[in-house]
């Protein structure tokens, strides 16, 4: 086990699988307690356990993005027994898109409540933490994780790609709340990665351009995006990566 990230306390959202899961275990492998978020307890209990038997340290919080209080009390339950949180991957998501004449207005309100209102309430929960991090002399990171599609145009994805602009903006406007105060913040902007996300899609032409796009080319895998988050973290404490955009090569 390597040592990049001994002895800080980390918080992942959505580790019950994907990005989010595959982050949890490189930051566990470099040294970070992680503290594991997402509403599958049985996922995120078999990730803790794969944690453990690698040497990490793991403790699973089994609460909806949209639980407030729920998101309060494992805040109090990380600080009496993990320490304070000095790295936050704020990463949970859905990506639920459809012709806006096909009506899903439930998809539509869900990726707004989990991808940007869930976000939001995870940096109330956490800032309090990040900050006195910060003040005691030590890095402290906020990564959200956005989207390639914040920055682009893709048919029938408007809501999600809108979801994905406001986290990267709420980035970059943070930081200039919390980077004099030396919390890092940082957005990460993945292109296509392999995960589960596309599969939650029941809109049929969402599904068509998903699969179509899976055969011209070579996804990324969530180890990717993994190592990334990593990195950024890992870097010395006056430097910060504000912006990472990763994409497969073949995407453009
Ligand atoms: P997955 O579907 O594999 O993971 C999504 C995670 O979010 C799961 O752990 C899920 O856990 C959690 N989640 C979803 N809804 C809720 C909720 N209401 N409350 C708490 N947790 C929730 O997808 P990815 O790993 O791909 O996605 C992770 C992030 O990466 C997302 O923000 C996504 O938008 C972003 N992203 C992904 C890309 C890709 O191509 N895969 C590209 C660009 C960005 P559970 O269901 O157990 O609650």
């Amino acid at each position: 086990q390597s040592s990049s990230l001994k002895d800080r306390v980390a918080v992942v959202t959505g580790a019950s699988s994907g990005i989010g899961e595959a982050t949890a275990r490189k930051l566990a492998r470099e040294g970070a307690a992680v503290a594991l978020f997402a509403r599958r307890k049985d996922r995120l209990e078999s990730l803790a356990k794969t944690i453990r038997e690698e040497g990490g340290h793991a403790r699973v919080f089994a609460v909806d993005a949209k639980d407030r209080p729920g998101l309060a009390e494992a805040a109090r339950v990380i600080a009496g027994e993990l320490g304070v949180v000095d790295l936050v991957v704020n990463n949970a998501g859905v990506m639920l898109p459809a012709p806006f004449e096909a009506h899903h207005l439930d998809d539509f309100e869900q990726m707004i409540d989990v991808n940007i209102t869930g976000a939001v309430r995870i940096v109330d929960a956490f800032v309090d933490p990040l900050v006195a991090a910060a003040a005691k002399g030590g890095r402290a990171d906020l990564v959200n994780i956005s989207s390639m599609g914040a920055n682009g145009v893709y048919t029938n994805f408007a809501v999600y790609c809108a979801t994905k602009a406001a986290i990267t903006h709420l980035s970059r406007n943070l930081r200039a709340e919390l980077g004099p105060k030396y919390v890092r913040v940082a957005v990460v902007e993945p292109g296509l990665v392999e995960t589960e996300l596309q599969g939650h899609a029941t809109d049929a032409s969402a599904q068509e351009w998903i699969a179509q796009a899976r055969k011209a080319m070579t996804w990324l895998k969530a180890d990717d995006i993994a190592e990334t988050i990593a990195y950024v973290a890992g870097l010395p404490r006056h430097v910060n990566l504000e912006r990472v955009t990763v994409v497969p090569t073949q995407q453009v």
